[in-house]
Parts: C-alpha cells; sequence; structure tokens
C-alpha cells in the first residue's frame, strides 16, 4: 500500500516535471529523476543525504522513535508538537521540504538540512514564525517582560476557528474546558502576570465528527483535512496531548492545526472540588494546546510559561499565560 502510494506519488511528480519543464530548474528535475532518499531516514542523516536523491513520498525517523511522513508537495512543513508529563517526553518534530525539493527537519531545538538553504528557512521559521527577528530564550519568572516564547507560522487572518469531537472521552465537560482554555489564549488571560489581550480570535464553531489528524504513534499524517479539529483518541505513549500543524512557508500560510488529547489517559482534574492526587488538569492541558494552534513553539524544559512541554499534576496556575505566551501572541498578532 505505502510502495505504491510513493510510486504514484514519484509518477505525479514526474509527469508535473515534464509538463512544467520549461519552468523548473535543472537541477530540480534532476532531483526529481533521482532515487527515493529513503525510504526512512534518519533525522541525524539528513545532512548527510546523497545530492542526488529524493526526499518526497519518503520518512523521517527522529531520536525519540517517532516518524513524521516527508512532505509531498514543495513548501509544506508538518509540526508535531507533544506534551509530556515530564520535560524528557515532550517534544517538537517538523519536516519541511522546501520549493526546490530538499529537506530539513527539527528536533526540538536542532534543525538539519539537505541543503544549507532549507535549513535555514526551517530554522527561521520554527524560531520566530518566518518573521527575520528572534525571540528572548532567557530562563526567567513567569511575568518577567523578557520571559521565552517562540514563534511558529501565524493565521493570517488571526482567527482560530476549530470543531470539537467528544467521541472518546474519558470525563465531561471537556468541550466547556476547551472553550475555557481557547478563550483565555486569546484574550491573553492570566491571573499571576495580569490580562493582556492579543487580536487573535479562537472560535468554537461548534461539533464534528471528524477526527483530529493526529495518529495513536503520537505523530501526524502528511496532510491534513484543511478543518481544524480539537478532539480525543488513543495515543500509544505516555504523552498527554499532542498539536499537529500544518503550514506553506513561502506563501506565509498556517494552513490547519489539530488537537488530540490522549484518551488512554483516564484521570482528568476537569473542575468541581479542588484538585488533588496525580491528576492533570484538562483545561491547563487545552490552554497549552491552544497556545501551540495560535502559533507558539515550546519554550525551555524549566520555564514557568505554558509553552514549557511538560505538565505539572494540579497546578491550576498552568490555566494562566506567562508573560513570554502572552508577548508571543501579542508579537503575532497585536493587542485587541
Ligand atoms: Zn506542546
Amino acid at each position: 500500500m505505502k510502495m505504491s502510494r510513493r510510486s504514484k506519488t514519484v509518477a505525479i511528480t514526474f509527469a508535473l516535471t515534464v509538463t512544467c519543464a520549461f519552468i523548473v530548474p535543472a537541477a530540480d528535475r534532476a532531483a526529481h529523476a533521482a532515487p527515493l532518499c529513503g525510504p526512512l531516514i534518519e533525522f541525524e542523516n539528513i545532512a548527510d543525504l546523497p545530492a542526488d536523491c529524493d526526499p518526497t513520498g519518503t520518512q523521517i525517523e527522529f531520536e525519540n522513535g517517532v516518524v513524521l511522513d516527508v512532505p509531498t508537495e514543495p513548501d509544506r512543513l508538518v509540526t508535531v508538537s507533544a506534551l509530556g508529563r515530564t520535560p524528557s517526553e515532550g517534544y517538537e518534530l517538523s519536516a519541511y521540504l522546501d520549493e526546490s525539493f530538499n529537506l530539513a527537519a527539527a528536533d526540538d531545538g536542532t534543525v538539519l538540512g539537505s541543503s544549507p538553504s532549507a535549513a535555514r528557512t526551517l530554522s527561521d521559521e520554527l524560531a520566530n514564525g518566518g518573521e527575520q527577528e528572534s525571540a528572548p530564550r532567557r530562563a526567567s519568572p513567569k511575568c518577567a517582560t523578557n520571559a521565552p516564547y517562540l514563534l511558529n507560522r501565524k493565521w493570517a487572518a488571526k482567527r482560530y476557528d476549530w470543531y470539537y469531537n467528544n467521541s472518546g472521552a474519558p470525563v465531561s465537560g471537556g468541550r466547556e474546558a476547551m472553550q475555557r482554555a481557547a478563550a483565555s489564549v486569546s484574550t491573553g488571560r492570566s491571573s499571576s502576570c495580569g490580562n493582556r489581550d492579543s487580536a487573535l480570535i479562537t472560535s468554537n464553531r461548534g461539533t464534528t465528527s471528524r477526527s483530529s489528524q493526529v495518529t495513536r504513534d503520537g505523530t501526524c499524517p502528511v496532510v491534513g483535512d484543511n478543518v481544524n479539529v480539537v478532539g480525543w483518541g488513543p495515543i500509544d505513549s505516555s504523552v498527554l496531548g499532542v498539536a499537529c500543524s500544518w503550514a506553506a512557508i513561502a506563501p506565509g500560510l498556517r494552513l490547519e492545526s489539530d488537537i488530540k488529547v490522549n484518551s488512554n489517559y483516564k484521570n482528568w482534574y476537569v473542575s468541581g472540588s479542588s484538585c488533588s492526587g496525580q491528576r492533570y488538569d484538562l483545561e491547563s492541558l487545552a490552554v497549552h494546546e491552544f497556545g501551540h494552534a495560535g502559533g507558539l513553539g515550546h519554550v525551555g524544559d524549566d520555564e514557568s510559561q505554558i509553552m514549557k512541554p511538560f505538565i505539572n499534576q494540579c497546578n491550576l496556575s498552568q490555566r494562566s499565560l506567562g508573560r513570554g505566551d502572552q508577548n508571543g501572541l501579542l508579537r503575532h498578532y497585536g493587542s485587541a
């Protein structure tokens, strides 16, 4: 099945190359006629790929064992972000195919490319959403004005319209918790640092029977379905939530962001009496995931921002944005 899909991709790519031969540079045509670089490329080998192999339709295996499909069309970026229970469990991985069919990938802070320009483009994209300005990364208290943030691609229309799928939810009240979290991100809500309202709108357009496009391996399919879905499903690792995002870098478009909460974990705290014991707060997790959906990336392990890659048990202050989270959203969208 996979082989035939790859063969088809090659055939389509070849047909396109012939059709468009008059506008495609010679080097790209050569790359297309070349054998696949895969099927499976180890992340650490990306910079050493043969110059004439074709990465479309292959897969990248990262050091933690998570695999991402390489985009099948040029200028596509896919990013998977997982929220763990410990700093080492969380991950943020990206695969990018540039307009010349060069490959780049990112494993948390490390970016490698089959060409220097693809690696540079991906670095800029993941550090600051393609804006040529670096964000502060220094460790700092939750509300320090220079608290860290990372910008991934933003929504050009300043809107994240999402649908909710309650199927598989092990607790009740999930949709309301998601709506509260979405509102916190769009309004920059923070009981600790003071509210700072960005112009981002996050709007729950209703419920859906569509699944969020996150696999049970805790990774993203090669393309989404152009509908932003927040939902539940089993993920076969101990991460608690995963966000998948797709973007086209050249025109500056964020295309889709989906969120899946791991339904294998049943002991979510939602609301009511005080949270106690070894439980995770659903709203806190959702604030983090809507941060991704709004275009933020993970910051360092020991940060007090919501975009740190792990979540603590029963710490409801994680529902409240840090100044870095707020600054990131304000940089992306401006003030409301
Ligand atoms: Zn995350």
